[in-house]
């Protein structure tokens, strides 16, 4: 078992395109980590580097205590797994997983011959494994299948049996979930998070789907052209985003931004953002910043109808009135589109609400999770 670091890791194309820029990440020993970003961001070619797929252009590559810059692919000790998983398509399934074991383990067809014993208690043993891996993903009565008789989901199983076979010590997944039906997602979604549990193998999964990522990390690392911008556990990320970048990358819908200056009204300073302003909580780090122009986030489910008993008190600080523009019922609650003066906001409401479109509404804002960002750097003020 083993970690993967990278130290101080940059790629470089050509001339001048940075793929990857100064990465620093360690992903600890039997971790689940998830790399995340929009199309671009590098997430692909971080991991292409730690699979020896492609050359760093600077910066170490660590597997355990091991520098594996000059490591070829195949003495890595890696599985990878695609999003367009290449099974052969003339080989049933149990050949496809058993493929690459025969190949490491059995060597040539002389030495076969002439280590016979040996050769037969090597191919046991691969049936063994070939077998307990196909029941653990269930697909032990397909195994004298092809692929082209299997469905996109047992195919995508296919794919990991074949990497799970080997029992490398790090797994490298690229969106190995991105071919399959929204419902079998899910699905495969908690299989992989259980057979990582069940395994307990260094896991580096890329994805550009925030949900995935949210879901199944222990921590997420998240991209922007290159650069990490945040590593932590997706609660932690969620609720301390540290910049604007990542608040609107993390939620669903996303955060509201509203552009606000900081000001001062009394004993206490408010973010103004024109048609209404909130009070900062005690202590927060932009108390002492009053003049600032910064931006205000808010979350969508933190305003919430005032007359829904919600555990936050409406009162004259928390309380904004807004008109109803749309409300798209999503069953258990409503996403509210609401508009204050020149300001637009989106609000999810629970479906208890009596509040209808048109209508205009008191919602109560939890001040204890507003987002303030400085409006030059869209670094996170707390
Ligand atoms: P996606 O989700 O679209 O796969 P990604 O985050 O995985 O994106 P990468 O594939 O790592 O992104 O690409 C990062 C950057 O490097 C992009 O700007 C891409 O155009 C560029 N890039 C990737 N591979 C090459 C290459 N072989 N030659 C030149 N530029 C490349």
């Amino acid at each position: 078992m083993a970690g993967v670091a990278f130290r101080n890791i940059s790629k470089v194309y050509g001339k001048d395109v940075k793929a990857v820029n100064d990465l620093n990440l360690e992903i600890r020993d039997k971790e689940f980590m998830v790399l995340v970003g929009p199309s671009g961001c590098g997430k692909t070619t971080a991991l292409r580097m730690i699979a020896g797929l492609e050359e760093s252009t600077d910066g170490d590559i660590m597997i355990g205590e091991v520098r594996v810059n000059d490591v070829p692919p195949k003495d890595r000790d890696i599985a990878m797994v695609f999003q367009n998983y290449a099974l052969y398509p003339h080989m049933n399934v149990y050949d496809n997983i058993a493929f690459g074991l025969r190949l490491r383990e059995l060597k040539g067809i002389f030495w076969q011959l002439s280590h016979y014993g040996e050769a037969q208690k090597i191919k046991a043993d691969i049936d063994s494994r070939v077998r307990d891996v196909a029941r653990m993903l269930d697909i032990e009565k397909y195994l004298n299948r092809r692929p082209k008789e299997l469905s996109g989901g047992q195919r995508q199983r296919v794919a990991l049996a074949r990497a799970i076979v080997r029992k490398p010590k790090v797994f490298l997944m690229d969106e190995p979930l991105s071919n399959l039906d929204a419902k079998l997602r899910v699905q495969t979604r908690a299989e992989l998070i259980q057979l990582h549990r069940k395994l307990g193998i260094t896991t580096v999964y890329v994805t550009h789907d925030q949900v995935e990522a949210m879901t199944m990390g222990q921590r997420m690392a998240i991209m922007r052209d290159g650069v990490l911008q945040q590593c932590d556990e997706p609660e932690k990320v969620y609720a301390y985003p540290a910049n604007k970048f990542v608040a609107s990358f993390i939620g669903s819908p996303p955060m509201n931004f509203l552009d606000a200056t900081l000001v001062q009204n009394g004993s206490k300073v408010y973010v103004d953002a024109g048609e209404f302003k909130l009070p900062l909580p005690e202590g927060h780090g932009a108390i002492g910043m009053v003049g600032k122009k910064v931006v205000l986030g808010i979350r969508p489910e933190e305003i919430d109808d005032s007359n829904l008993a919600t555990n936050i008190k409406p009162t004259e600080d928390n309380t904004i009135q807004a008109k109803v523009d749309v409300l798209e019922p999503l069953g258990h609650e409503y996403v509210a589109y609401l508009n204050i003066g020149s300001l637009n906001l989106i609000a999810t409401i629970d479906n208890e609400t009596r509040i209808k479109e048109a209508q205009t509404a008191q919602f109560v804002i939890n001040l204890d999770r507003i987002h303030i960002f400085d409006a030059e750097t869209e670094e996170a003020i707390r």
